[in-house]
C-alpha cells in the first residue's frame, strides 16, 4: 500500500515460501508471479527473478527462508536496472547478516526499500502473541507505514489515506522490548543446536544437511534436510511415535494453493519447487534444545535412515 502499486502490477516472489506475501499481493489485487528457488538455499533464485520481468513489474519479494539470506546482492543489482521495489519478507531470518562482496555487512530486513517480519511466538524473536514490523531507511516511506498501520492518520481524526489497524498492542511491544535484547544469544542457540544436527547426518548418503552460503549467516528458523530415497511419510510416523515433531514447510507450494486459483498458477512447471517439496524435512530446532534431546533426535533420525 505505502509503494502505491496498482492493482494489476506484477510482483515476483518464491512460490517455495510461506505464503502470508503472497496473500498481501492478491489483497492488494495485484498479481504475483511465482519463480524458482535455489536448489541449495530455498531462496528465491536471481536468474529466474530477470527471467519473469516484464513492462508491468514494480516489485520483488524475496523470501529468506528458514533463516537464511536470498541473494540479496544480485537482487538489488536487478532491482536497480529495472527500477523495482525490493520488500524483504524477513519474518523467518531476523538477525540474519548478509555480506556483500566489497565486505559491507547488512541484516536481512534492512537491505531492500522495505523489510517485513513477523513476531508469530514461534519466531525467531515471538512475542507472547501476534505481531509484526516493518523496517525501511526512506522517510517517506517510514511515515506513510505508520500511517497506513493506524487508519490513514497522522494527525487524530484526520484520515488523509486508506489504511488499517496494524498497530503492535503494547503488551507484545513490552515483551519484545526485553527479548529483542537477547536475540543474538536465541540466534547463537538455534546454531549450536543446527550445528550438533550437521555433526551426526554429515556425508549421510540419503540426506543433505542444511546448505550454509558464503554471504549469510544462518539463524535457523528451521532445521531443513533434504531427502533421498527416503519414505518422508513413514520417517515422520517413527519420529511422532518417539514423540518427535517434524513438519513439511510447506506441504503445498504457493502457485499451487486454491488461494491463487484465479491467477491460473497452477499448472506452472517450477521443477525445483516441486522437487523439493516432495523431500525437505523440518526437525524440532528452538533455544532450549540440551544435547540429551538433540542426541536422540539425531539417533531416532539416523535409526529410521539406517534401516
Ligand atoms: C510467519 C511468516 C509470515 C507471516 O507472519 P504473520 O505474523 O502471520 O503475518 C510471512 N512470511 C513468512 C516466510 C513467514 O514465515
Amino acid at each position: 500500500m505505502a509503494l502505491g502499486l496498482q492493482p494489476g502490477d506484477e510482483v515476483i516472489t518464491p512460490s517455495f515460501t510461506y505464503l502470508a506475501n503472497n496473500e498481501v499481493v492478491a489483497l492488494l489485487r495485484l498479481t504475483p508471479v511465482f519463480v524458482e528457488v535455489d536448489k541449495q538455499t530455498f531462496n528465491i533464485d536471481p536468474a529466474a527473478i530477470e527471467k519473469a520481468i516484464t513492462p508491468k513489474t514494480k516489485a520483488i519479494v524475496p523470501v529468506h527462508l528458514y533463516g537464511q539470506a536470498a541473494n540479496m546482492e544480485a537482487i538489488m543489482k536487478i532491482a536497480e536496472k529495472h527500477h523495482l521495489f525490493v520488500v524483504e519478507d524477513n519474518a523467518q531470518a531476523i538477525g540474519c547478516d548478509f555480506t556483500f562482496s566489497d565486505g559491507t555487512v547488512k541484516k536481512t530486513g534492512t537491505i531492500g526499500h522495505v523489510g517485513c517480519t513477523s513476531f508469530y511466538p514461534s519466531k525467531n524473536l515471538g512475542a507472547f502473541g501476534d505481531g509484526g514490523a516493518m523496517c525501511t531507511n526512506v522517510d517517506e516511506l517510514a511515515e506513510k507505514l505508520r500511517m497506513i498501520a493506524n487508519h490513514g492518520q497522522k494527525t487524530r481524526y484526520y484520515h488523509d489515506m486508506v489504511g488499517c489497524n496494524s498497530r503492535l498492542d503494547s503488551i507484545q511491544a513490552a515483551i519484545l522490548d526485553i527479548k529483542l535484547r537477547h536475540l543474538d544469544a536465541y540466534c547463537r542457540a538455534r546454531q549450536q543446536a543446527a550445528d550438533y544436527y550437521d555433526q551426526a547426518f554429515a556425508n549421510h548418503p540419503t540426506m543433505t544437511i542444511p546448505f550454509r552460503a558464503s554471504n549469510s549467516t544462518h539463524v535457523f528458523h528451521q532445521y531443513t534436510l533434504i531427502l533421498h530415497d527416503v519414505n518422508r511419510d513413514a520417517l515422520q510416523q517413527h519420529l511422532a511415535d518417539k514423540k518427535i515433531p517434524s513438519m513439511i514447510y510447506y506441504p503445498l507450494p504457493a502457485h499451487k494453493q486454491k488461494m491463487f486459483e484465479i491467477y491460473q498458477t497452477g499448472s506452472l512447471d517450477l521443477e525445483i519447487t516441486d522437487w523439493l517439496n516432495k523431500r525437505v524435512i523440518s526437525l524440532p530446532i528452538h533455544t532450549e534444545l540440551d544435547e540429551e534431546q538433540l542426541k536422540y533426535i539425531s539417533d531416532s533420525v539416523l535409526e529410521f535412515v539406517n534401516k
